[in-house]
């Protein structure tokens, strides 16, 4: 493997400058190069990573956790019955990017990228007579836009919008990001260990950083929002950042922004802290999950939910600010906006977070809401819809183009043809199949009118047998009630169009 810097020279160096001074042009990848056509209409899409539909007040959540998207909706398109096409940023991601779902793009594990035959079918080689500018605060995110950085005419590096970073460390160990980053985290870090493997080194470190982030520490009760530990940013800096760069380059753009909140840490600013403690919330107590086989530790589920939801009204504060600064530079009329997530999270049956095995509609029910230019009005859509439906709609609306290869549709209310009340729509947990190989371990649903079928299989590990659990999700939203013991007809029907579609994927790699 090759390095520019043995790990040790480095850590030397790092500990005596920082990053800015020492390496201030690693963090411009690609000039812009290419002017845009003339014409189009602008298309912007902001991601909120693990935004849950569920959690919305907008879609009937008791909490008020969206007062200004709740406004915003008045004059967009909402979809009620959105669904990820997986339950964490991977795969998530991808069908977004692709528009298509991840047992095509085969991006299916962490910091995986999608199958190469996807290099010139994504939203940004679609969009090659626009100005295309990405930027994500997820590293899992940044590995597709490393990917597509070729169909990019301004990529901007993770570490752009981070106040502290470990951005070096990526640099310098292009092809070891990973064990380098652990090295660093072990020696400069007191992190989730509790010490560091140098005391000396650390409490520089940790004195370093707390002079970079200044002020803004007082802010945040939680401490500021990260990624990778202690890698901080704020929402305010990185929506000011986007509107003001979308102000400057040129038209038609496409771009792609996918922020972190309300993913964990769950630190929300200082006005929205503690906005629900002791609030009347009806707490659902719900059946165990196959896997923690467990209805789980009510307070914690509930203390973690909370600060998830005070960390969306962050999220709901900002994207207001970035409509509104949109509305007065005038863009707004000429933009397309999409506001969407990459998957939802989970406060339920023991589950905190997302990417385990389970597939409830918290982890995989997620907002999408698209502004049309000049739209006064607000359209409410409640047939089912996927991922996989944001890429093909949006070159439809703002090209008039189809994307063939895409298992996507256009969106009513943009389509010409009318919804299909019997589209399946699928979303998937999909487990270590290599990229040329069928995919014989996985959590599969399939959601078709008000029936949602879970298919879990493959789980050698826990000598778990398959698993079919069916809900219907219109009388049932909380799928509190596995229909399957009881409509055996029904479930082994749907489950057999499932396992039809499966053998379809799979034919290709056996
Ligand atoms: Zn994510």
């Amino acid at each position: 493997m090759k390095r520019n810097l043995g790990r040790r020279d480095f850590l030397k160096l790092a500990g005596m400058a920082s990053a800015g001074v020492l390496f201030p042009s690693f963090f411009r990848l690609l000039e812009p190069v290419v002017p845009a056509a003339a014409g189009g209409k602008n298309v912007l899409v902001v991601v909120f990573d693990a935004f849950s539909a569920y959690h919305i007040s907008l879609h009937g959540y008791g909490r008020k956790t969206t007062p200004n998207i709740d406004k915003l909706a008045e004059r967009a398109v909402v979809y009620h019955n959105h669904f990820a096409s997986a339950n964490f940023s991977t795969p998530g991601t991808a069908s977004l990017l692709t528009g298509v779902l991840p047992w095509k793009h085969r991006a299916m594990n962490l910091y995986e990228t999608v199958d190469a035959s996807y290099l010139n079918r994504n939203i940004f080689s679609a969009f090659d007579d626009y100005y295309r500018i990405a930027y994500s605060h997820n590293p899992l995110v940044t590995a597709f836009l490393d990917q597509f950085a070729p169909d990019l005419n301004d990529y901007i590096p993770l570490d752009q919008l981070l106040i502290t970073s470990d951005g070096l460390v990526d640099k310098l160990f292009k092809h070891d990001a990973d064990t380098a980053t652990i090295a660093w985290s072990r020696v400069m870090k007191n992190g989730e260990t509790g010490f560091s493997y140098s005391l000396l080194l650390w409490s520089l470190y940790n004195e370093y950083q707390k002079s970079r982030i200044g002020d803004l520490g007082s802010l945040f009760p939680l401490g500021l929002p990260a990624v990778r530990y202690d890698n901080y940013f704020t929402l305010e800096q990185a929506v000011d950042w986007l509107g003001a760069q979308v102000e400057k380059i040129p038209q038609p753009f496409l771009g792609y922004f996918h922020f972190m909140p309300p993913h964990d840490p769950y630190r929300t600013r200082q006005d929205f802290y503690n906005r629900f403690l002791n609030d009347d919330l009806k707490w659902i107590q719900k059946p165990p999950d196959i896997f923690t086989r467990s209805s789980g530790d009510m307070k914690y589920m509930q203390a973690n939910c909370k600060r998830y939801d005070e960390f969306i009204l962050y999220v709901d504060d900002q994207f207001k600010k970035l409509m509104d600064r949109l509305e007065s530079s005038g863009l707004l009329q000429d933009t397309w906006v999409v506001l969407t997530s990459d998957h939802g999270e989970l406060f339920e049956r023991s589950i905190v977070g997302h990417g385990d095995p389970s597939l409830y509609q918290g982890v995989v029910r997620v907002p999408l809401m698209i502004f049309e230019p000049g739209r006064t009005t607000r359209t409410d859509i409640y047939s089912l819809t996927s991922a996989a439906d944001v890429l093909p709609t949006l070159l439809y609306v703002a090209k008039a183009q189809n994307a063939a290869w895409s298992e996507g549709v256009v969106l009513p209310p943009f389509s010409k043809e009318p919804s299909d009340p019997n589209r399946k729509i699928y979303t998937m947990k999909l487990l270590e199949p290599a990229k040329g190989a069928p995919i014989t371990n996985a959590t599969l649903a399939q959601v078709k009118g008000n029936y949602k079928l879970i298919y879990y299989f493959g789980y050698k590990e826990l000598n778990l047998k398959d698993h079919v659990e069916l809900y219907d999700i219109v009388a049932d939203p909380e799928e509190l009630h596995d229909l399957y013991p009881s409509r055996k007809a029904l479930g082994n029907q749907l489950l057999s169009e499932l396992k039809a579609k499966l053998a379809e994927i799979n034919k290709p790699y056996l």
